[in-house]
């Protein structure tokens, strides 16, 4: 492995899913649902595999029908408008798109400001292309964790290339108001900075917290790559399915990669993608509400547990400060859960590079069928 990589080692997602089935326990670490998504799109990934559409190399940029579904879910959703042919790129995940483009838009020596914790998958692709990553680290403030708007302007340097960013934030669940994303696009157009913005959460939002793409704040359309992902959405994390919305010129550029990375993304699961994204505003807000439902279920019997809980605004994760159960370090106590209560979770420690910041931070899965949940709470009050 080259030297580029060798600090990363395994993902804490696969050595955490190891130990959760090596010792039986309920698994909340690696975020992925224990119920599939709606039959409707099952049953069109299986029309699309039967008629044939998508068993052969589909074209590169992704197949048309979901290029026009993505587009046309923008408009609605943001009243955000791109060309389906030149302004739209479908990706292996979001995990392609991340590593693309920060593979297309850096040279070696580039710096990326990025939120800390961060999602593992961006320290790798800065990384692999070479870039410096450059952290702003979000800390508890009123009971969320919060991004501290001097931190980031003294970030970015001469040598900044672009602003890496994820809202709704995985593993904080913060997200990021509208005053914030306003002062992270005026500082990246008085210092004519790209950014790339990781949304797979988009539709995972709770309460009175509203999702804003940045892309919609004025003069940010132009320099904006934004991401989305069909495994968050839809409950198909095992599907491989995302996407990338930007100007002709950035697409081209994230295209130029993605096409010697996997040169195409699978097939068939792009029709039923595409019938996916046209499902009514019904789906997405009984998505929520479900989920809604579950977050407080796991809030309430961790604090209950003893934990401190931040009450995530959105995604399917809720992170917490251990050292009420008098621990100091969320890594060996993510070693000992299974051990002492047959639950696994994820040390936030691993999201971070100041590593003392995260340390006593820990989080929970709550993409869970309501008993697995309640079966959980159940173990960790024992503790
Ligand atoms: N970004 C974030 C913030 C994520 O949490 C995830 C999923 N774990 C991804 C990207 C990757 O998404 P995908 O599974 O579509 O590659
Ligand atoms: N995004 C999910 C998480 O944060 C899982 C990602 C993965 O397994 N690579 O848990």
């Amino acid at each position: 492995l080259n030297r580029r990589l060798t600090e990363f080692g395994t993902t804490i997602f696969a050595e955490m899913s190891a130990l959760a089935v090596r010792t039986g326990s309920i698994n909340l670490g690696q975020g992925f649902p224990d119920t599939d998504g709606p039959e409707e799109v099952r049953e069109a990934a299986v029309r699309a595999l039967r008629d044939g559409h998508g068993n052969q190399y589909p074209p590169g940029p992704g197949v048309p029908e979901l290029r026009t579904a993505i587009a046309a879910h923008q408009l609605r959703r943001y009243g955000l408008s791109y060309d389906p042919d030149t302004e739209v790129l479908v990706t292996a995940g979001a995990t392609e798109a991340i590593a693309a483009a920060l593979l297309a838009l850096l040279e070696p020596g580039d710096e990326v400001v990025a939120f800390e914790p961060y999602y593992d998958s961006y320290a790798a692709g800065i990384a692999l292309a070479g870039g410096t990553r450059v952290p702003v680290t979000l800390r508890p403030h009123e009971g969320g964790f919060r991004l501290d708007l001097d931190e980031l302007r003294a970030a970015v340097t001469d040598r900044t290339r672009l602003l890496l960013i994820n809202t709704p934030h995985n593993p904080t669940g913060a997200v990021l108001t509208r005053a914030e994303l306003t002062a992270v696009a005026e500082l990246a157009v008085e210092r004519d900075l790209l950014v790339v913005t990781d949304e797979v959460y988009e539709h995972l939002v709770f309460d009175d917290a509203e999702h804003v793409p940045l892309a919609t704040l004025p003069g940010m359309r132009e320099r904006t790559v934004t991401i989305g992902s069909a495994g968050k959405t839809f409950s198909f994390t095992g599907w491989k399915v995302g996407w990338v919305t930007s100007t002709p010129e950035l697409v081209g550029a994230v295209r130029s990669v993605k096409q010697f990375l996997t040169y195409v993304s699978s097939g068939p699961f792009q029709y039923a993608v595409a019938e996916a994204l046209s499902l009514p505003d019904s789906y997405f807000e009984s998505f929520r509400a479900d989920l809604c439902a579950k977050r407080d279920l796991l809030a309430t019997g961790l604090a209950e547990a003893g934990f401190e809980v931040f009450r995530p605004a959105g995604t399917y994760f809720i992170t917490t400060d251990v050292r009420p159960l008098g621990e100091k370090d969320g890594f060996a106590f993510c070693r000992a859960l299974p051990e002492r209560a047959g639950v696994v979770a994820i040390p936030n420690a691993v999201f971070y590079d100041n590593r003392d910041e995260g340390a006593p931070f820990v989080r929970f899965a709550f993409c869970k069928r309501e008993e697995v949940l309640a079966e959980a709470v159940n173990r960790l009050r024992r503790l």
